[in-house]
């Protein structure tokens, strides 16, 4: 495979401190075999996350200048908002401080108890704010995606059946949103294709009920539609955005993704009566509907943002690099999930790490050999992220797949970063039968990855 080549120069740097392997072993220990506990400067290459983690252009630093800082009316917002409307065709923004805050005001105003929100696969705070209004937050992606040999071209796709029946089981009147996440994040960061988005779009249609994209990664769910879909092979990156947004009423956004910014969110919606209501809980939540819990600068530097995520020469080495670290592994030999996605690859712990079982964490004794290894961050999404108790018998049930997940931060690394993090790995697969298996020592009663105290075993 090509290397990807990086389509902009460096123009500031930011030096990575290279800490010697004895002195990785102690700070692994110290932090409890817990990557989230490793101070980040003590980290050679950060792929816990691609979320707020982008580096920004220097188009971007310099409309930083262009703050506006007054309270109301700001002119950083009407920028933001003509952007958002070219590409969205949505006429009413809401700004929030990130995608979460989003959540919570769209689902606070349109939920009630015992509703049903149906989306391909529910991220975590989707979820969690469906939840917290006691309403059900119910996946209904495709089989296919819950398969890590699959390799069908859109495996963040609706299954419409599975739609339908859940309309017709609860009632149109009760749910009144469908979502789709694009691309599907938590199911690997698979995209979802716009054959599927219009076909969703009618169902919605036919039962008269709103349709939201969680638009997080839009910008790359639409170059693979651009690579992977007929009829769109030579279409712009925008016109197949301003496609895809069509069929929707709104959307929510996390612009810490493709928004290219550290900081920033918003809801955007057709329904006036609807933006209304939202932005009276945003003034009581986030602050002033011009500024919705961000500063005139962070408005500014996510309205150029938007316009470069659209630039095909950087969505092609975005997903270029992260197909890269997928090849270089694969072609090594560890078993990653397939396709590639468009923000991570995903290693098959369970299937790189045999001799742990999992009860024992395979995949958090990966994480904890990779920073051991090369000082690189990856994060577990398996037994530590996601066990649970039987609720009668107490018994450990385990999630399907053992996971690590190596994320790619926006324009942050080079090709050589990726190939250090690859080699890392190659040399602990070549030493696998040293990893141990762990045991926690402390855990909380909820998101126990984040703070858990384990010991290695034996
Ligand atoms: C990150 C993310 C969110 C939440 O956004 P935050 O900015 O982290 O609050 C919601 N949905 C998806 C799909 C995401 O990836």
């Amino acid at each position: 495979m090509q290397r990807p080549i990086e389509p902009f120069r460096i123009k500031m740097v930011e030096p990575l401190k290279m800490i010697g392997r004895q002195e990785r072993d102690q700070i692994i220990r110290d932090a409890g075999f817990n990557i989230f506990k490793i101070s980040a400067e003590s980290v050679f290459i950060d792929l816990l996350t691609d979320s707020g983690t982008s580096a920004m252009s220097d188009y971007q630093w310099a409309g930083l200048m262009t703050g506006d800082e007054s309270y109301a009316q700001c002119r950083n917002f009407f920028h933001l908002q003509e952007t958002v409307q070219d590409i969205t065709g949505f006429d009413h923004l809401i700004p929030t401080h990130q995608g979460r805050a989003a959540e919570s005001i769209l689902f606070s105003t349109i939920l009630k108890e015992g509703d049903c929100v149906p989306n391909n696969i529910h991220f975590d705070t989707t979820r969690a704010n469906v939840e917290y209004r006691r309403a059900e937050a119910l996946n209904t992606v495709i089989d296919e995606a819950y398969d890590p040999e699959s390799e069908v071209p859109f495996k963040g796709n609706i299954d419409l059946e599975k739609l339908e029946s859940a309309i017709k089981q609860y009632g149109a009147d009760r749910i009144p949103v469908v979502m789709v996440t694009v691309t599907n994040n938590s199911g690997g960061g698979q995209p979802v294709s716009m054959e599927n988005i219009r076909r969703t779009k009618e169902l919605c249609r036919k039962y008269d009920i709103m349709f939201f994209f969680d638009a997080c990664r839009f910008a790359e769910n639409c170059y693979f539609i651009k690579q992977r879909e007929k009829g769109y092979q030579d279409k712009s990156i925008k016109v197949i955005a301003q496609e895809m947004f069509s069929y929707a009423d709104g959307c929510t956004m996390s612009a810490k993704k493709d928004g290219l910014v550290n900081i920033g969110g918003f809801i955007a919606l057709r329904d006036e009566d609807l933006a209304r209501r939202l932005k009276n809980l945003l003034i009581l939540t986030e602050g002033f509907p011009t500024y919705g819990g961000l500063a005139g600068r962070d408005l500014e530097a996510m309205s150029r943002g938007l316009e470069e995520v659209l630039q095909e020469d950087y969505l092609h080495y975005r997903i270029q690099q992260t197909a890269y670290l997928g090849w270089l592994l694969d072609q090594a030999g560890i078993p990653v999930m397939k396709p590639f996605g468009g923000h991570a690859i995903y290693v098959d712990a369970k299937k790189l790490v045999t001799h742990i079982p999992q009860s024992q964490f395979p995949g958090q004794a990966l994480t904890v050999a990779l920073y051991r290894e090369g000082g690189v961050r990856a994060v577990e999404v398996g037994n530590m992220m996601f066990a649970s108790r039987h609720t009668e018998t107490g018994e450990w049930i385990y999630p399907d797949l053992d996971l690590v997940r190596l994320a790619i931060p926006r324009r942050v690394y080079t090709a050589s970063h990726l190939e250090y993090a690859a080699d890392a790995l190659v040399r602990i697969k070549e030493n696998i039968d040293a990893l141990k298996g762990l045991k926690i020592i402390y855990e909380p009663p909820f998101l126990r990855h984040f703070t858990a105290i384990l010991s290695e075993i034996g």
